[in-house]
């Protein structure tokens, strides 16, 4: 395996770097070094900044707005991304509906929805998982019943995310229960969220964050030009949608620059403390998840040179998931541990849940880093949990 970089990937480098050092909005580097969550007006913003600059799809076909970036131009753009602390683009419209709808919808679907998706005028949500259907997806109950050139959908979705910013959900819904197997009579329906009918119910984070909803669905009509691909097959199109997901999700730029971030914070001497490098136990620690890190780090790159060499991602991305995740939370852990005491939330104000700085403990970055604990608690449970990648690998590359 080789891993350098051609002089025109160390060109193009540069140019990502000097890009997110120069040109991206600073106020949001600067929330997201603080751990503050961004706001809907941020992440509109700076997903369009991305958009004029001619990078808001890294992955899709240059034909519908892609850049049609080579594999290791990819790596290195969600790298320096990474480096600059810069937030990853949400997944909903442009990894995850945007490739399932040039792939398998109609053109007048591509023409409708994909420049929204792109220039980030349409906010979307994922509409898959039901109480009762996570882990069992296929069992899941939402209805969407034909009548006229209508479906009417009923029922409910949970779990999803930033449902109450979205213009528009991507759902699986059962169009048919008369089926042999459950995976079947599934189909891949885009609901307009201001339909009547719809209701939103929020749903609070461990961290205290609104970022997940349920979403209700009583007797809401959908036109059915809004069916995606054939109706019935929805499963198959979905499965595609969750290996983006999957691959995303083991961010292992984000935990190597979080790492060196919290190397550089151990080795300051804070309010007059002993700097953390002077602990052994503390810095064992830190070491042992580095050379974890570093070993990740190479299964990414196997990976990718695989890809690039043309090969289809294979059950590696659940490999990757897991090891990427569990990764991730041990280096929240250490972040946590870092901060002490300083660490402990600030109280929230019960009625308008505004967080002001006067009531925080520690600085910024310290107090948040266990509201980060407690969020990425997340990171082993969507995207199909890490208990299920265990599955995938054992059935798939065990072959037990
Ligand atoms: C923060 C967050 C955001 C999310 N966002 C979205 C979203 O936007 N859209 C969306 O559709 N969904 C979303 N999800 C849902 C997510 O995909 C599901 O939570 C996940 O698939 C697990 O399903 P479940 O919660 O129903 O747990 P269950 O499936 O009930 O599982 C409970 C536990 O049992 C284990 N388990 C279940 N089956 C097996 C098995 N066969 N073998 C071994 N262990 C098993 C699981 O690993 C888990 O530990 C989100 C979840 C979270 C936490």
């Amino acid at each position: 395996m080789n891993v350098t970089f051609t002089d025109e990937e160390l060109a193009f480098r540069d140019e990502v770097k000097s890009f997110f050092e120069n040109d991206f909005p600073q106020d949001i580097l600067e929330k997201q070094n603080r751990s503050v969550a961004l706001s809907r007006e941020d992440m509109v913003r700076w997903h369009k900044v991305m958009y004029r600059r001619g990078w808001a799809a890294p992955n899709w076909p240059t034909e519908y707005g892609g850049t049609g970036w080579s594999t290791v131009q990819k790596y290195i753009f969600a790298d320096e991304q990474a480096r600059a602390n810069a937030p990853a683009f949400l997944p909903f419209g442009v990894s995850m509906v945007g490739p399932i709808i040039y792939t398998y919808g109609n053109d007048a679907q591509k023409q409708r929805f994909l420049p929204d998706i792109l220039e980030f005028n349409t906010w979307w949500c994922q509409g898959y998982s039901e109480a009762g259907a996570g882990s069992d997806l296929a069992s899941l109950k939402t209805r969407a019943d034909l009548d006229g050139d209508h479906y009417v959908v009923n029922g409910s979705k949970t779990w999803t995310t930033l449902a109450q910013y979205a213009d528009w959900i991507f759902c699986l819904v059962r169009t048919n229960t008369d089926v042999a197997r459950r995976q079947e009579g599934i189909s891949f329906l885009l609901i307009d969220m201001n339909s009547p009918g719809i209701s939103i119910k929020p749903i609070l984070l461990l961290d205290g964050e609104h970022e997940v909803n349920e979403v209700h669905f009583d007797n809401v009509r959908v036109p059915s030009e809004n069916l995606v691909g054939e109706e019935g097959k929805g499963w198959t199109y979905g499965k595609v949608l969750l290996q983006h997901e999957r691959t995303g999700i083991a961010g292992v730029s984000g935990s190597r620059y979080a790492l060196q971030r919290l190397r550089k914070q151990a080795g300051k001497a804070v309010r007059g403390a002993e700097p953390l490098a002077g602990n052994p136990t503390f810095m064992r620690k830190l070491a042992a998840t580095e050379v974890e890190l570093k070993a990740l780090e190479y299964t990414e790159l196997r990976t990718l040179a695989s890809v690039a060499s043309g090969k289809a991602p294979g059950p590696e991305s659940s490999i990757l998931k897991i090891a990427g995740t569990e990764l991730r939370q041990q280096v929240d852990s250490l972040c946590v541990e870092a901060a002490g005491y300083y660490a402990l939330p600030y109280v929230r104000d019960q009625y308008t849940m505004d967080s002001p700085d006067s009531e925080r403990i520690g600085e910024g970055a310290e107090t948040n880093s266990s509201l980060t604990y407690f969020n990425n608690r997340k990171v082993s449970i969507f995207g199909g949990s890490n208990e299920i990648q265990k599955n995938i690998i054992a059935k798939h590359v065990l072959g037990l």
